[in-house]
Formats: structure tokens, C-alpha cells, sequence
């Protein structure tokens, strides 16, 4: 079959990613980087439940075999521990690009290694699917707006970046991967696709990554203060991981490059935000204020017009549907209270 079906065949999909009897479409080869990690093992059992072949590549560094371990028997799944900042050879008709530490405390821990993994890396991955004519789906994120002073963030704007900052190997290098994309794109024709993922949570997400949901469940769990910092009057946007992978999916079938902002639109300060988990986990959890970190947004909120628009996508679960998932998943991982797991 010409590659170009291969694409076409899977819109027959319905929104649950299955296909409606009589309609056939082709069983793809796809890898995807970073797919030990918290997104990216979410969209693993997605893509292998529609049927298609799967082949992770990561090195493991905030990545757990534990978040696959459930699919190592799948005949149709493959596990690589393997460096994206170096080559790799691999047949394959799309590549979902993951592969990088998203956490600040993760991304700062080796700072030269997530720049050299956001332009190494994905230089790589776009010579991959140079070499075999696959998609390519970047996962950019909503950092590439910095500091922004449009609120909401539309994909036309342009970001207030800290260019020598501390947060800048993540920024400036996720803008640096979205550059290598779309040139690779306009110059060497590859079909390339962008996604701009705003904070996400869920299940699987490493315990103690310092991100603040997975902060406050973890402490709420723990008895433990909620470690709100600044005057947590700072904004995020809160999106539920199994809306993230529809997105991702909708956006590598479909038909547009983006970038398109991937992230639901209900705002929240910190504050309000332990408020929620003090409302989900424990009302008597204490807040303790400790300072923020350097270059941190003051607001954060995606404006998805496009995404609804051209993808036919919008966020379904909200930050209080969400969060009880997230919090039996930690509370087994932390306890090991099977009652509770999911
Ligand atoms: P994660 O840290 O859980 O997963 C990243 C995965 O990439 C891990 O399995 C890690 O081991 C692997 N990895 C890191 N460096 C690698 C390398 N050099 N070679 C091979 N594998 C490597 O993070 P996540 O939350 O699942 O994020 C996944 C992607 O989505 C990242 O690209 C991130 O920048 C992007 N993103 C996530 C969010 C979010 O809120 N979760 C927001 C914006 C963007
Ligand atoms: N690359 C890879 N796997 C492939 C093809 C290429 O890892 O299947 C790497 C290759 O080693 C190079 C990068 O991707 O470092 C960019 O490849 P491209 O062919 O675009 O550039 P060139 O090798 O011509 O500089
Ligand atoms: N934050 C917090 N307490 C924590 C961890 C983070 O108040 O224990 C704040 C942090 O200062 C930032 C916001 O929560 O303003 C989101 O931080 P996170 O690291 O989750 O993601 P970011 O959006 O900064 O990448």
C-alpha cells in the first residue's frame, strides 16, 4: 500500500480509536520517543489497542519500565533503551517525538543534556523520518511562550523567552526543535506535525518530579504541608492526560501541521489549585509558602480555537473529575492499597 494511505485509512476512527466494522485501514509501524514516561506510555496502550505496532525508545532517565510493563508480552510491542542524541535506524510510518525531560526539576538537573536532547535529539528523529518518509509529531510545549505577555496564548504568539535563563534548555530548546521541524518540513518536504502541550497530569507521573500537581497529591497523600511557591497566585491551565493523547492522535492523523495548542482552558492559581486536592484528598492538609524559582510564568492559560476548530478536539475531564484518577494511582504507588488502584 502507498504510504499516503496509510494515512488516509485511519480517519475512518471514531473518537474512542476504534475502527467501525467493515472498514478496514492499515496497521501501522510507529515509534515513540520518550513512551516510558508519563505521557508517552498513555499513548502507547492508546495506539496498540487500535491495533497498531509499537516501538518505545527511551534511555530511562525520568522514563519507568513499571509505566509499560503491562505490554511486554504484547506481541505488537517493542521496548529500546536508547539515547535519542544518538543515531538509530528503525522502519517505521510515523514517529510521535517525546523524548525529553518535562519536569523543571528534571529538565535543570543536566541542563546541557536537555538542549543537546531537544536539538541532537530531534535533528535525529527528522533525519529518521527523512530516510523512511514517516510522520513526525513534535511534542512542543506551552514554555515557548515564556513568560507571556498575551493572555490567553494563541499559537501566533510570538513568546516573551529568557534566552540565558535557567529555564532556557527547555524553552529555547523545544523553539529550537519546533525551528529544525518546520524546516525539515518547507525544505525537505517531510510531513511534520506540532503539538504545544500545556501542564498536563494523571496517573503514572513520577512521584517526586517536583511538578505541582503530582507535589501537592504526593503531600496531601503523605500529610505532608502543600508547598505552595511565591504568593501562589500564579495561573496554570490543567489538562487530563487522556485528553492529551486524543489530541496528540486527532493532530497526527489529521491533516494540519500546527502548531496547534493542546491543553484545557480552565485556569486555576496555585493557591486555588490546593484548594482542589485539599477538597479531593485531605481538608486538613496545611499550606506551607516557600520561595519561586527563578523566570517562573506568571499565567498560563491556551486559547484551543484552532485545535476545536481544525481537529475537531476540546478537552472532556476537569481538573475535579481528574484528579481522584491521579490520586488512586499515587495513593496505590505510595501505599499499596489495592482497593483504591485503577
Ligand atoms: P516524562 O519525563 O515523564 O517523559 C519523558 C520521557 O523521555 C521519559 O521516559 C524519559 O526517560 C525520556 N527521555 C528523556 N531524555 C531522553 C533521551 N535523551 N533519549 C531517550 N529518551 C529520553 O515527561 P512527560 O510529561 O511524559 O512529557 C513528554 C513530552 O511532552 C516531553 O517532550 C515534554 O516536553 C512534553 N510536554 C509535557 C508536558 C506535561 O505537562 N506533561 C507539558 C508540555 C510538554
Ligand atoms: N539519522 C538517524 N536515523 C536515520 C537517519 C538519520 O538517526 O534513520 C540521523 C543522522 O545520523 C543525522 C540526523 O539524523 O545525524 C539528520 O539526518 P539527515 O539525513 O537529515 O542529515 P545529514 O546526515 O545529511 O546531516
Ligand atoms: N509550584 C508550587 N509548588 C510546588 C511545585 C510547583 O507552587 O510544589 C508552582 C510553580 O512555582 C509554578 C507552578 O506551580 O508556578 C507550576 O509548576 P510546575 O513545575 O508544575 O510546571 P511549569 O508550568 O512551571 O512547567
Amino acid at each position: 500500500i502507498p504510504r499516503r494511505i496509510a494515512y488516509e485509512l485511519p480517519e475512518v476512527m471514531n473518537r474512542a480509536g476504534k475502527v467501525p466494522l467493515g472498514l478496514k485501514r492499515k496497521r501501522l509501524r510507529v515509534v515513540v520517543t520518550g513512551g516510558a514516561g508519563f505521557v508517552g506510555s498513555h499513548l502507547v496502550d492508546r495506539l496498540l489497542e487500535r491495533g497498531d505496532s509499537v516501538i518505545v525508545v527511551d534511555n530511562f532517565f525520568t522514563g519507568r519500565k513499571e509505566n509499560l510493563l503491562h505490554q511486554l508480552k504484547n506481541p505488537r510491542f517493542e521496548l529500546i533503551r536508547h539515547d535519542v542524541v544518538e543515531p538509530i535506524l528503525l522502519e517505521v510510518d510515523q514517529i510521535y517525538h517525546l523524548a525529553c525531560p518535562a519536569s523543571p526539576v528534571h529538565y535543570k538537573f543536566n541542563p546541557v543534556k536537555t538542549i543537546k536532547t531537544n536539538v541532537v535529539g530531534t535533528l535525529n528523529m527528522l533525519g529518521l523520518a527523512k530516510r523512511v518518509g514517516a510522520r513526525f509529531l513534535l511534542t512542543s510545549t506551552s514554555e515557548v511562550y515564556g513568560d507571556p505577555l498575551q493572555h490567553p496564548q494563541v499559537e501566533t504568539y510570538w513568546g516573551n523567552v529568557n534566552p540565558i535563563g535557567v529555564r532556557s534548555c527547555y524553552d529555547e530548546g523545544k523553539r529550537v526543535a519546533e525551528t529544525l521541524t518546520m524546516d525539515y518540513h518547507r525544505g525537505l518536504n517531510i510531513e511534520v506535525r506540532i503539538a504545544r502541550i500545556f501542564n498536563t497530569y494523571g496517573p503514572r507521573m513520577c512521584l517526586d518530579d517536583g511538578r505541582v500537581v503530582s507535589n501537592f497529591v504526593a503531600q496531601a497523600l503523605r500529610k505532608e504541608p502543600l508547598t505552595v511557591y511565591g504568593d501562589g497566585k500564579q495561573t496554570r491551565s490543567f489538562q487530563f492526560v487522556s485528553d492529551l493523547v486524543e489530541g496528540l492522535m486527532r493532530l497526527m492523523e489529521g491533516d494540519h501541521v500546527g502548531p496547534f495548542n493542546l491543553g484545557n482552558p480552565g485556569e486555576f492559581t496555585m493557591l486555588e489549585l490546593a484548594q482542589v486536592v485539599q477538597d479531593t484528598i485531605d481538608r486538613n492538609a496545611k499550606i506551607e509558602y516557600r520561595p519561586n524559582t527563578e523566570d517562573d510564568p506568571h499565567m498560563r492559560k491556551p486559547d484551543i480555537s484552532k485545535a476545536k476548530k481544525l481537529l475537531g478536539w476540546e478537552p472532556m475531564v476537569s481538573l475535579r473529575d481528574g484528579l481522584p484518577q491521579m490520586v488512586s494511582d499515587f495513593r496505590q504507588r505510595l501505599f499499596g492499597d489495592e482497593k483504591e488502584a485503577i
